[in-house]
């Protein structure tokens, strides 16, 4: 080989190098770059609250976790998860749906779903293995325990009553005339599952709820698909993984309740239980009822947030959007900055002949699924909706409502001419309820040792299982 051709490979050779760096630079100042701006967003995240879960979320086992982003990828909310530093981190709790496709995906099982740490969170009720809260006979069952979906619902209404059906079993007592061997509270899945497989094991059972039989899912908007894993339903059989029309499933459930001649007392909420005489003492807006065991099964929506404003008892205005369809050439203004205020105000402005407002007392949306967030935008960018951020109503009139600047120091008033109001501003959920009745959770809301006393002897591990969820480790 010559001089020449040995100085031109060199040099090539040279410049690959020059250009492999060079290259390799790049990459690293973008992943830097990236890197930067994720941080950026879950400081962001962490500001508006959305860094915490509301029901079961994914938890990442970073000693197992050899960050092949596979769980990225695999979740369908968009950004629950990233890649941070080669390890996986739940970003946005708050938007994950604790449907456990990460978990079905990882390749190494550094990903769980499940309720983590509960001693952390004083929204989720300590539960035995079985469900049964700290007060004895009290089982709480579905999304009110931190569970949520359908499927996980079922499952656990069943658990419930066949751990109630044994104990009856192992602890036969005479009839007393009035006393029930169950009251089941709340008709969701979770609640209809618990009283099928009451009725299925021959169980003396009463039951009763606030709305009508479907419990969320009937609330759900009309023709909205819900998205079902496979269950076992008691009396029904198979519901088989799917995307159903809420209105099936409500069907399914209806046709199962007349078949088999159900009774459930409608329109009645559940204001006390108390331990009396070796039962459980139930008060509800429809009467008392008296029964060994009870499953609590009232969801986590709560009673609806009103506004509070003068006007507000007015006739148009409702707290859900049952059928947007049926709502055409109106002016509606919807009020919240969720999930629901979002999906509501969307159906609404796909109506023909709507002029539809969403008014967000914040300024910016904190919890939307980022395809609501997409959807969101495109409406605005296209004018079939309009957002007035930073703003709350003052009060509702025959045919307007005034809206105010939420911002301090800004006066801005906006008179809104107006058919419907639609206040999509969430619920206030059960806990107080559940406190009253001496329910223990993971933490108190305002955990403070009595002076001069430790914290209740802890922190004891005891393992919890709810079905639908990996067994999660609670300190009590
Ligand atoms: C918009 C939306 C979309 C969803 N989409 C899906 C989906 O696609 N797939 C999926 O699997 N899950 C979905 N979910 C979650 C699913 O609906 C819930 O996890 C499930 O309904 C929980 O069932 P549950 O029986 O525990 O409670 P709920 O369904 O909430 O039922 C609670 C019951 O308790 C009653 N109740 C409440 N308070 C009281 C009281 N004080 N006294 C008496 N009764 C009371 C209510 O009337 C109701 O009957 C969705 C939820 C929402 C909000
Ligand atoms: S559980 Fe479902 S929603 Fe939550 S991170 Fe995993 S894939 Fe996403
Ligand atoms: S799939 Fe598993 S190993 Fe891969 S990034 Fe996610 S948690 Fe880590």
């Amino acid at each position: 080989m010559d001089l020449v051709t040995i100085s031109v490979i060199a040099s090539a050779i040279a410049a690959f190098g020059l250009v492999a760096a060079w290259q390799h630079r790049l990459e690293r100042a973008h992943d830097a770059e990236e890197e930067a701006k994720l941080r950026e967003r879950l400081k962001e995240i962490k500001e508006l609250g959305a860094d915490k879960a509301l029901t079961q979320c994914s938890h990442i086992h970073g000693d197992k976790c050899i960050g092949c982003g596979s769980c990225v990828i695999a979740c369908h909310q968009g950004d629950v998860l990233a890649v941070v530093s080669g390890l996986a981190r739940v970003v946005h709790a708050a938007h994950c749906i604790g449907c456990g496709r990460c978990e079905a995906t990882c390749p190494v099982c550094a990903i769980e779903v499940g309720l983590g740490d509960i001693s952390k969170r004083p929204d989720i009720p300590i539960l035995s293995p079985e469900l049964e809260s700290s007060v004895p006979g009290l089982y709480i069952a579905g999304e009110l325990g931190g569970i949520s979906l359908v499927r996980n619902a079922i499952e656990q209404g069943k658990l419930a009553a066949n751990a109630i059906a044994r104990r009856l079993k192992a602890d036969p007592k005479p009839k007393v005339p009035g006393v029930h061997d169950i009251l089941v509270v709340g008709v969701g899945p979770a609640g209809l599952s618990a009283l099928f497989r009451a009725v299925e094991l021959g169980l003396d059972y009463a039951s009763v709820s606030l709305d009508d039989v479907g419990g969320t899912v009937y609330k759900y908007p009309r023709r909205k698909l819900t998205l079902v894993q496979a269950a076992d339903m008691p009396l029904q059989g198979r519901i088989k993984e799917g995307e159903y029309f809420k209105e099936d499933l409500l069907k399914m459930w209806s046709d199962t309740v007349c078949r088999n001649n159900i009774r459930v007392q409608i329109n009645a909420a559940v204001e006390m239980i108390t331990p009396a005489d070796g039962v459980l003492e139930t008060k509800t807006t429809a009467g008392t009822f008296k029964s060994r065991f009870v499953v609590l099964a009232l969801g986590r929506r709560g009673v609806p947030r009103k506004l509070g404003v003068p006007g507000e008892e007015s006739e148009r205005v409702l707290y859900e959007l049952a059928d947007a369809a049926a709502l055409q050439g109106q002016k509606a203004l919807v009020i919240g900055g969720g999930n629901s205020a979002v999906e509501a105000a969307l159906g609404l402005a796909a109506q023909p002949g709507n002029y539809v407002v969403l008014s967000h007392r914040k300024n910016e949306f904190s919890r939307l699924t980022s395809r609501n967030k997409e959807r969101l935008d495109k409406a605005v960018a296209e004018k079939r909706l309009h957002l007035i951020m930073s703003s709350q109503v003052k009060c509702i009139e025959p045919d307007k409502v005034v809206l105010h600047s939420c911002d301090p120091g800004v006066v801005e008033k906006t008179d809104l001419p107006n058919d419907w109001v639609f206040v999509c501003a969430g619920g206030d959920p059960p806990f107080p309820l559940l406190h009253k009745i001496g329910v223990k959770f993971g933490k108190a809301p305002d955990e403070e040792a009595p002076e001069g006393k430790a914290p209740d002897a802890g922190p004891r591990e005891t393992k919890t299982r709810a079905p639908g969820a990996p067994a999660v480790k609670v300190k009590t």
